[in-house]
């Protein structure tokens, strides 16, 4: 069982009177409750929260999934195709902006992401610097993925892991993932009766994935495990995480008294360099390279320096400054990092028999952008 965290504790670090910046996240079912339309019903609440935010300086930046559900009835296929849901989720986003900016008296922006844009440096960039004169302007920026533009390979898969990157994007405190559940449970408590919610998360480990199971939205694309990865990626980077019952409007009242409504999970104690996190977290990585048992040996003991000599196999097509995986022979991943040569050159030079060509190639990896994956688990909480 994950560690509790003491209540005094968390009143100092994760309830509202701490926060400055918070991501809100809201799931389809919340949006388009009967998977045809959005309708305000279940905003009304979340409407009067962002304001009461606003209200107490705190900036509110929204995520919200629901154009594929809001553009559904335009199309007759009962059960679409990705390139239909696509075509759904386009005709489907206006309406999805509408029914939110319908509930404020301060202009909306509308902002469409890709995990492509994410995972590149400059695009990042230049979303956190929208995202933050949008704030600075007094707009709520409303986030979605771009559907339109995703491929099976770049799509971010759910606006659960999406609204994890803003949050680190923007240096947000808080991010509160709404939900139709109120929590974490121990088990699935739509199957079991003795299922108990977990208040608070202090790492989330092994047993704690264990308790995701296989709960999903019916709505949605999320579901438990896709919480868990964002609630991950947040604590990381020194984000705390909420998941919480959308439906239930005290969840909202209990927010702005200082209460934790639904789970909570806290934050690194030692949160990742932003560029390591980005790395981590955010980029998706094109290949591997395994390493020999001297290699990887070194390599654990941090020497990162590896020749290729220490590279026994290239898996994957990738380019000069592409993110790989390093493992060890035995298949464990050891760190996330950015290669200085293509697949080819390396595939070449670990293949060749005669390893003296190989001098002329010292360091495989760039040496500012290694996250090692087990320092990044390992928060010394
Ligand atoms: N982008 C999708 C939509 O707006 C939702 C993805 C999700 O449910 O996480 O419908």
């Amino acid at each position: 069982m994950a560690t509790v965290i003491s209540e005094e504790y968390m009143k100092t670090n994760g309830y509202i009177s701490t926060w400055k910046r918070i991501v809100l996240k809201i799931g389809s079912a919340l949006i388009a409750p009967d998977g045809k339309g959005c309708s305000s019903h279940n905003l009304l609440a979340i409407a009067q929260f962002i304001i009461e935010c606003r209200k107490r300086h705190i900036d509110v930046i929204l995520v919200s999934s629901g154009s594929v559900a809001a553009g559904r009835s335009f199309f007759a296929e009962a059960k679409p195709s990705i390139g239909l849901k696509k075509a759904m989720a386009a005709a489907g986003q206006a309406e999805m902006l509408a029914t939110w900016d319908r509930l404020f008296d301060f202009p909306t922006a509308q902002v469409l992401l890709t995990h492509g844009d994410l995972t590149d440096k400059e695009r990042y960039d230049s979303i956190k610097e929208t995202i933050s004169t949008l704030l600075e302007n007094g707009l709520l920026p409303i986030i979605n993925e771009n559907d339109t533009v995703t491929t099976d390979y770049l799509k971010v898969g759910d606006n659960d892991n999406l609204s994890a990157m803003v949050a680190a994007a923007t240096h947000a405190d808080v991010l509160i993932m709404c939900s139709d559940i109120e929590g974490l449970f121990t088990k699935d408590p739509n199957k079991y009766d003795d299922a108990v919610i977990v208040k608070t998360v202090n790492e989330i480990d092994e047993n704690i994935k264990s308790m995701a199971g296989c709960a999903t939205s019916s709505v949605g694309t999320g579901g438990m495990a896709t919480k868990l990865e964002a609630a991950e990626k947040a604590a990381a980077h020194g984000i705390y995480s909420y998941i919480v019952n959308g439906f239930n409007q005290s969840v909202f009242t209990d927010f702005l008294s200082d209460k934790n409504p639904g789970t909570l999970f806290a934050p690194y104690a030692k949160p990742l360099d932003q560029d390591i996190h980005w790395l981590t977290h955010t980029t998706r990585e094109q290949g591997e390279l395994v390493l020999n048992k001297e290699g990887a040996d070194a390599f654990i003991l941090g020497d990162t320096a590896l020749s290729t000599d220490d590279v026994v196999e290239v898996n994957g097509n990738f380019s000069n400054g592409d993110t790989v995986i390093i493992k060890d022979s035995e298949g464990e991943e050891l760190a996330k990092a950015s290669t200085n040569y293509s697949s080819c050159l390396l595939s070449y030079i670990a293949d060749i028999s005669d390893k003296s060509s190989s001098n002329s190639v010292s360091s495989v990896l760039q040496e500012d952008n290694i996250a090692m994956l087990n320092e990044a688990s390992e928060d010394g909480r």
